[in-house]
């Protein structure tokens, strides 16, 4: 009846936040679909076989976006023939080179991964992890991200997302497929996408989430200003920045957040250049 378009009128009151005026701009526009603000991304998949049954997968429970960081063969007859009607989400698959431009634009990454880590990320189920997912794609886009059939994902590429999802499975025997791990994953996140939303999260909502490549300024600007204070030794860095990065990440700041944290550390930063120059001075 009205094509998912929903017309609203609001007449902004004076003094009203510019946020808020922009949120309600934006949820007046239209009533968007949840699922298109998720996307499965495939870290160097080597088989294309398995790049068209993670097609399948996905679009059997509606989800449509997939990314390929630097797959090994693709596009290719294996992947259409696995996709078995599945073509049209290989053909809007996007390839790019790093796992980072993949999710430069989100607000949340999940990573997959079948085994433990010397330092664990935050662990999710995948039933938990998928009321997670939906919820920040309310706000904005989020991934989840699968590693290589040989080896999974790097420590550095796990240091790119916010929380680990592991499925649960018989002890010692934990590896699945990767279109298998798709399947379970997508599974849960279209069940929780037919959940009502969550009302604890509107307040939330108001102030965008820290997209990816927000997060990776505060990362470099934390580190910088730790190294300024003589806190971190770059030839000895040690866990220090990973165990930040997966505080941080956890604590999923909004955009206000960071800016408060950044301009702290610019602050501190600022003192110590007009203390060394005081210094330099009167040496
Ligand atoms: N030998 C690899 C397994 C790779 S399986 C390793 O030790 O990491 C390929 C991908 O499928 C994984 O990177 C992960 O994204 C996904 N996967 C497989 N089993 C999984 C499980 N039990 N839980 C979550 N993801 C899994």
């Amino acid at each position: 009846m009205d094509n998912g378009i929903q017309h609203r009128i609001h007449k902004f009151l004076p003094g009203e936040p510019p946020v808020q005026q922009l949120l309600l701009q934006r949820n007046s526009r239209m009533k968007f679909n949840v699922i298109d603000n998720i996307r499965i991304v495939l870290v160097e998949t080597t088989h294309p076989g398995n790049i068209g049954a993670t097609a399948r997968a996905m679009k059997t429970m509606r989800l449509r976006n997939l990314y390929l960081v630097r797959p090994k063969i693709f596009p290719s007859a294996e992947a259409t023939v696995r996709a078995a009607g599945a073509d049209d989400v290989l053909a809007q698959a996007r390839v790019v080179d790093s796992l980072a431009v993949a999710v430069t634009d989100c607000n949340r990454v999940i990573a997959t991964s079948a085994r433990e880590r010397s330092i664990p990320w935050p662990a999710l189920d995948p039933r938990v992890c998928a009321t997670d997912v939906v919820n920040s794609a309310r706000a904005g886009p989020v991934a989840i991200v699968f590693g290589r059939e040989s080896s999974g994902l790097s420590n550095a590429e796990l240091e790119l997302c916010n929380s680990v999802v592991q499925i649960p499975t018989n002890t010692g025997f934990s590896s699945l497929n990767i279109a298998s791990a798709v399947q379970i994953i997508c599974y849960e996140i279209m069940r929780a996408c037919d959940e009502p939303a969550d009302p604890g999260l509107a307040g939330r909502d108001r102030i965008p989430l820290a997209d990816h490549g927000r997060m990776q300024q505060l990362f470099h600007h934390l580190e910088q200003c730790m190294i300024d204070v003589g806190y971190l030794d770059p030839a000895r860095p040690k866990w220090l920045m990973r165990r930040m990065k997966r505080l941080l990440n956890r604590a999923q700041p909004d955009q206000s957040e960071t800016n408060i944290l950044r301009g702290f550390l610019a602050a501190i930063q600022e003192i110590l250049k007009t203390r060394t120059g005081r210094n330099n001075g009167s040496g």
